[in-house]
């Protein structure tokens, strides 16, 4: 199967006929070829999407809604299959990547129905006879960069509230996943996106991404991704004073304080910390637990771990899958030795599960669990995205919200307590984008804004009517129907 660029309605080739294979992270089969585009095909996209825009734009919000809404009924029905290539494409476990594509379908009957909300208001003017509103324009051209571990629910974050709010997409998807990018472009084209409005060029990001972010006819950037590469977004987008939103990367931790139902947490500290090998933005890395509840904790979370086992996504027996290539494994693997040099005890995992067997062709990493982990050693501050799990002792709820604030990032919270009014001073200081409290550090719903503080982004939110607000222009509009010319905080 070749996966080609779709510009301007078409499905093309890219000018260099380069096509590069999409390897299975579980097993190394190859699912597809994927263009391997250029500068060049990167401009045609968005010169298509420079050109659609005018008609895109004045098209009535509420009918956008409803390609939206034929989208979303296209994505339902494909569900299972879509989930399926997720897991054979990107290696997470098969009930993960079917909630991978709710998050899509829900995205969409949301930001469906924004087609005949998207609501600005009216205000009284200080002027007799005149009327005073506020209203959402569209943009422009938005290029759309996503990375691999939300194949679908990230790029429909960020096509779905930028198409209902009228702007045109050049969408550049992960090289790790360009499947399930194309089974999406395909779903819009066949829900009735007219031509031009989306378009999908596949390649690198020194090449594609770096066009997509210099070019001054994109007019804004919404970016997933390493803080690292998000800098550089911000840098190059500055430069032509693009709108650019930033979600970037997590070091997010749980909090057990001595009264936290166990059982409960180990569930959530399990769930957060391995689910999807830990490779969420808002995975748990960090373990946070009181004196009092910690060895108990150690203890109950070291046992359930061993239990944990490694495959295929796609085996129903399977609860950690593959990471997504071996240069991630070799990462995670760095930071185990970063972790042990640094003196904190290597509790359980720590290495690559044996190259023999069904696991050898694949990118594992046993779950790992550090204890005795001070809060500024690297593997408590860096993030490691991977299956490795920090255990860091303290006092008290204070100390823990210190330790939890301490890093450069702030995306997402968590906090496990009975105690009514601990869990409201830890929604007052906790300093992340999201908190939960009595569940782990994932789970976000996608009618509520979803970003982080600090480090992992500069201030927007995805999702929720927050997207809205990055997807579109408030304009203020002025109507005088007195007849004569009315100076505003002049005449009285
Ligand atoms: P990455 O930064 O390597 O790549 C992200 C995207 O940027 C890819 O499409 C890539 O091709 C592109 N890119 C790379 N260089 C570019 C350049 N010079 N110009 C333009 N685009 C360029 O990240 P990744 O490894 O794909 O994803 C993992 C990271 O994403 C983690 O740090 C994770 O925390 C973060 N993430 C954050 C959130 C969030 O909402 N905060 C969600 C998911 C993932």
């Amino acid at each position: 199967m070749k996966l080609s660029n779709y510009i301007g309605g078409q499905w093309v080739e890219p000018e260099n006929g380069r096509y590069i294979p999409d390897v299975d992270p579980g097993n190394g089969e190859v699912l597809a070829e994927v263009a391997d585009s250029t500068r060049r095909d990167a401009e045609r996209a968005i010169l298509a999407a420079k050109e659609a825009y005018d008609s895109w734009r004045k098209y009535p919000a509420p009918k956008r809604g409803e390609i939206l809404f034929a989208a979303g009924h296209i994505l339902q029905a494909k569900k299972h299959e879509l989930a399926q290539k997720m897991t054979r494409e990107m290696g997470k476990v098969y009930t993960e990547a079917a909630g991978d594509v709710q998050e899509g379908i829900d995205m969409a009957f949301y930001m469906a129905g924004e087609g005949r909300r998207s609501f600005g208001y009216t205000t009284p003017s200080e002027l007799p006879d005149k009327f005073a509103m506020a209203t959402r324009d569209a943009i422009g051209v938005a290029g759309i960069i996503t990375p691999w571990n939300f194949p679908m629910a990230i790029p429909t974050w960020k096509i779905f509230p930028a198409l209902v709010s009228g702007n045109t997409v050049v969408f550049k998807p992960a090289s790790e996943t360009p499947l399930l990018a194309y089974e999406l472009v395909k779903i819009l084209a066949e829900a009735g996106v007219p031509d031009g409005v989306v378009n999908l060029v596949f390649g690198s990001g020194d090449e594609v991404g770096e066009t997509i972010i210099s070019d001054p006819r994109v007019n804004l950037i919404s970016f997933t991704g390493s803080t690292q590469t998000g800098r550089h977004v911000a840098q190059v987008a500055g430069e032509e004073l693009k709108r650019v939103s930033l979600e970037l990367g997590g070091k997010n931790a749980i909090i057990v304080l001595d009264d936290a139902n166990l059982e409960l947490a180990v569930e959530g500290i399990l769930w957060s910390a391995f689910g999807t090998s830990g490779q969420r933005c808002t995975a748990c890395s960090r373990l946070i637990a009181q004196e009092g509840i910690y060895d108990r904790l150690e203890k109950s979370l070291t046992e359930r771990i061993a239990r944990l086992r490694l495959g295929h996504g796609l085996d129903d027996s399977t609860d950690v899958g593959p990471l997504i290539t071996e240069k991630a494994v070799d990462k995670v693997h760095s930071y185990v030795e970063i972790g042990q040099n640094e003196g904190a005890r290597l509790v359980t995992g720590g290495n690559r599960p044996s190259s023999s067997g069904s696991l050898g062709k694949g990118h594992y990493y046993t779950p790992t669990l550090f204890a005795d982990v001070a809060p500024t050693m690297r593997i408590a501050t860096e993030e490691i995205f991977g299956p490795v799990l920090s255990m860091i002792r303290v006092k008290d709820l204070d100390e823990a919200i210190r330790v939890n604030n301490g890093v450069a990032y702030g995306l997402s919270s968590s906090i496990f307590t009975q105690d009514v009014n601990r869990v409201f001073r830890a929604i007052r200081d906790l300093a992340t984008g999201i908190v939960y409290i009595n569940a782990g550090t994932t789970g976000a719903e996608i009618h509520l804004p979803f970003g982080g503080t600090r480090g992992t982004g500069n201030g927007h939110r995805e999702a929720g009517t927050a997207a809205l607000d990055f997807f579109s222009e408030w304009k203020a509009v002025y109507v005088d129907y007195s007849g004569r010319l009315q100076r505003a905080q002049i005449d009285a």
